[in-house]
């Protein structure tokens, strides 16, 4: 009796055995891809912003980049001319929402597509019809605002509708607290950032964040160190899409 159960013992630890060097462990290296080509996205969320918006567009030209700006409707009516100028300097615009008001926007998928509709409609408006197919939803696609139920019901439509929400592979932070320093993204950015072949980072253009205005040549030394490209959504490729689809940063 005592050897059936060592045996057994013995037969359970195999089978455990076998299952672990079975288990496909994905190692970090996984998340570059075979054709060695890096693109990252800088996106800003929340404007057009009186100010901030103009720093943003200066930094950007100088460095002969493009970004995109994920707008608010509601500020797109009162700034028209910022963004025009966005427009004018090759940034590629996309809907954020119309009123920044996450409790109305998510209080329904009624109420979040009617929001959604008058934001690309005051978009298209000032520069006229145009593709606004990548979303950033108010808070990203996990927020805990909206009804769990609501919030998959609107992706589902989202994803129906042919259109794609994109979340962020890096948050800059310039959105977790007030009064927050250059110094502290930069050093989120370094310590976070260059981990993906295609980077999305997630950054924001209001009233107050002189931080982002003040960091952004940092961000952008840094992933050009990193040997990246600088692209705008407008210019992705199947191959990003797809990529960005693997690491649950796009239509997860
Ligand atoms: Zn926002």
């Amino acid at each position: 009796m005592v050897n059936i159960k060592k045996f057994s013992k013995f037969i359970s630890f195999i089978a455990l055995f076998i299952f672990l060097n079975n288990i496909n462990y994905i190692p970090v290296s996984a998340l570059y891809t075979e054709n060695h080509l890096k693109t990252v996205y800088l996106t800003f969320d929340d404007g057009p912003s009186v100010n901030v918006t103009k720093e943003l567009i200066n930094i950007l030209n100088n460095n002969g980049i493009k970004a995109t700006f994920f707008v608010v409707g509601d500020y797109a009516n009162i700034y028209p001319y910022m963004i025009k100028s966005l427009n004018e300097n090759g940034m590629c615009i996309m809907p954020h929402c119309n009123i920044h008001d996450y409790v109305s926007v998510y209080k329904s998928e009624e109420n979040y597509f009617k929001d959604l509709d008058k934001c690309r409609d005051t978009i298209e408006s000032i520069l006229g019809k145009r593709n606004l197919n990548f979303i950033r939803l108010p808070g990203g696609s996990n927020n805990t605002v909206c009804d769990s139920n609501v919030l998959s019901k609107i992706k589902n439509r989202i994803v129906r509708n042919g259109d794609y929400y994109i979340d962020w592979t890096i948050a800059a932070g310039d959105s977790e607290a007030k009064d927050l320093s250059s110094e502290f993204i930069n050093s989120r950015i370094k310590d976070e950032g260059g981990l993906y072949d295609v980077e999305v980072v997630l950054m924001h253009d209001l009233g107050d964040k002189y931080a982002t205005v003040d960091s952004l040549q940092e961000i952008i030394n840094f992933y050009k160190e990193k040997g990246y490209k600088f692209k705008t959504l407008n210019e992705i490729e199947n191959w990003e899409i797809q990529y960005l689809k693997d690491i649950n940063v796009l239509n997860k």
